[in-house]
């Protein structure tokens, strides 16, 4: 897989685009004219492993609050504009890194000619956000979905280059993920600038994370992408574990422990899913990149999980610790999870 060509633009100290590696972003879903309770969110993205968070700016008092939080955090923040330019102003005044406009409900091009000289004097990058749900209905309105984000955005970037303005990334977003596929493959060779991808409003975590990982799959596969958020109704660092199990599932990013879990089947004999799901939560405090494996039987445990790097593999009262498929030692029941993280830690 070769990875499309694009300039390189940074958003704070993250280097998005070119070579650089794809970006985890995700969004706060506090209030955010409620400082604390922001700032509380974005550092518990940031020890998730977040790499950009963004943040709605409904009103100026939002806007205001993001030069307080902006002091507290050091994750680059992207303030999310719509409707009214000014926002974006205030925000750039609160001295966020980036800036997404949605150009379905801000594309007078005198607003947007203020807001690219004041993101241009400080050097902030600007996504141009389309949204397949807030395209305006008297734009083209017998084009395909797919063509129709894609003019949208083209429109508003040619407008940005004639303003000698280049520090653009771009985003085609709709709830059906072929249309969304289709949008980012129209546009990849047109432009010069990083993709930003997500499907928006994918859903629970359950279908979210299955439809975000199609679509945004299916699009990294082909070299096109630049920064990933995984949109899931939930707290936001779901949407970070989603965006790196994708990253990692195309080989792309890796970042924290893999957890291998067989499915469990009558030869198991004791819970497998309920000590799965308690190895994957401790996992989640250890950032090395460790692959860790959580096995039936001891049977055939160590032996299907060979190119684990740990695991455990469970017996009747007892279960085995194993390295690389060897076997290291036994434990009871009760001490498994305990025996495994030290395990870890020693590997
Ligand atoms: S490891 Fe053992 S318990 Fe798990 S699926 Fe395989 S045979 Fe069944």
């Amino acid at each position: 897989m070769t990875r499309r060509a694009c300039k390189q633009l940074r958003i704070g100290q993250v280097t998005v685009g070119g070579d650089a590696p794809i970006v985890v972003q995700s969004m706060t879903k506090t209030d955010t004219r409620d400082v604390p309770a922001t700032i509380n969110q974005i550092k518990e993205l940031e020890d998730c492993g977040c790499e950009i968070v963004r943040v709605a700016v409904p009103d100026n008092e939002a806007a205001k609050s993001l030069a307080p939080i902006k002091r507290s955090v050091s994750l680059p923040i992207i303030a999310d504009i719509h409707f009214d330019y000014r926002l974006a102003l205030a925000a750039l005044q609160s001295g966020v890194d980036g800036l997404r406009l949605n150009p379905g409900n801000i594309g007078d091009r005198e607003q947007i000619t203020t807001v690219v000289a004041a993101a241009k004097e400080r050097d902030v990058p600007i996504r141009i956000g389309v949204n397949a749900g807030s395209l305006p209905t008297n734009f083209q309105p017998n084009v395909p979905p797919a063509e129709h984000m894609v003019n949208m955005a083209l429109e508003q970037i040619r407008l940005m280059e004639s303003l000698n303005f280049d520090l653009i990334k771009i985003s085609l977003k709709a709830f059906d993920i072929l249309t969304t596929v289709q949008a980012y493959q129209m546009i990849a060779d047109e432009i010069p600038y990083p993709l930003h991808l997500g499907v928006t409003e994918a859903g629970l975590p359950r279908t979210g994370a299955v439809r975000s990982a199609v679509g945004i799959g299916l699009l990294l596969n082909q070299g096109i992408g630049d920064t990933i958020r995984v949109s899931l109704t939930a707290h936001p660092r779901e949407e970070v574990f989603v965006a790196y199990e994708i990253l990692r599932s195309l080989r792309l990013r890796q970042r924290g422990p893999t957890l291998v879990s067989c499915p469990s089947c009558g030869r198991a004999e004791v819970d497998i899913i309920a000590l799965a799901e308690a190895v994957s939560k401790r996992l989640q405090k250890i950032s090395k990149p460790i692959k860790v494996a959580v096995m039936g039987c001891i049977v055939n445990g160590p032996g299907e999980a060979k190119d684990s790097d740990v695991g455990i593999a469970c017996g009747k009262a007892k279960g085995a610790i194993f390295r690389k498929g060897e076997v290291v030692s036994t434990v009871s029941e009760d001490n498994l999870l305990e025996a495994l993280i030290v395990e870890i830690e020693e590997f």
